[in-house]
């Protein structure tokens, strides 16, 4: 079977997504590339997760033309390949919609640095304006916002989209940003909350930047 540990790796995310609560029922996707081989695996769609197997996860080239598999790949492809085919070392893609960070995305509130943690996602995480799922435009609105230097985003009213170098690192960074959003939350509703200086985020973002590499 082609793209072998790609597929066994999204099958064993998928069912981490379900078990630290990141997502409900079906919803969400996850997907693995292989710059070698310049193909990536990505989560069935409508499968659940827990019974989604290696052969149910489909190959695509990034252009989006089906190799192997016999099931639909997600409705949420284009979100996947176009970090694939534009932005080096984004070797993983998750998308969720995890509670608190579609909270936010809901508010349309971006986050902005309140606990270094953010870091993982980048100086700030921003918040899309809603665009309508499984489309071209919306994978095109996120990877704009995203930059180069940015590996997380709200996709507003929708959810949560991370990148990374691996799937394990991309699962950490959607964790993380879940954790952010529900201290952003409560600390907006408590009435502020104290921005973090740019200089001491610049440390952090420092600090971070051995995890992307791994
Ligand atoms: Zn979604």
């Amino acid at each position: 079977m082609i793209l072998q540990e790609e597929r066994e790796q999204v099958v064993e995310y998928g069912r981490k997504m379900i078990e630290l609560g990141l997502t409900v029922g079906t919803f969400g996707n996850l997907s693995v590339y292989n710059p070698k081989e310049n193909l990536m695996a990505i989560s069935p769609s409508g499968l659940d997760y827990m019974l989604t197997k290696p052969e149910d996860v489909v190959v695509l080239t990034p252009d989006g033309v089906k190799v192997d598999g016999d099931r639909k790949p997600s409705s949420e492809y284009d979100m996947h390949r176009i970090f694939y085919q534009k932005r080096p070392g984004i070797n993983a893609v998750i998308h969720t919609h995890s509670t608190w960070a579609t909270t936010l995305a809901c508010m349309h509130w971006s986050i902005e640095p309140l606990h270094y943690v953010i870091a993982y996602g980048g100086d700030r995480v921003p918040c899309i304006p809603y665009v309508t799922f499984g489309t071209y435009e919306l994978a095109q609105a996120a990877f704009d916002a995203m930059g180069n230097d940015k590996y997380a985003c709200l996709l507003g009213n929708h959810g949560l989209l991370s990148v990374g170098s691996n799937i394990g690192y991309t699962l950490d960074i959607a964790q993380q940003i879940e954790f952010v959003s529900q201290i952003y939350y409560n600390a907006r509703v408590a009435g502020g909350g104290v921005i973090m200086s740019e200089k001491d985020m610049a440390v952090v973002l420092g600090q971070f930047e051995h995890y992307r590499q791994k």
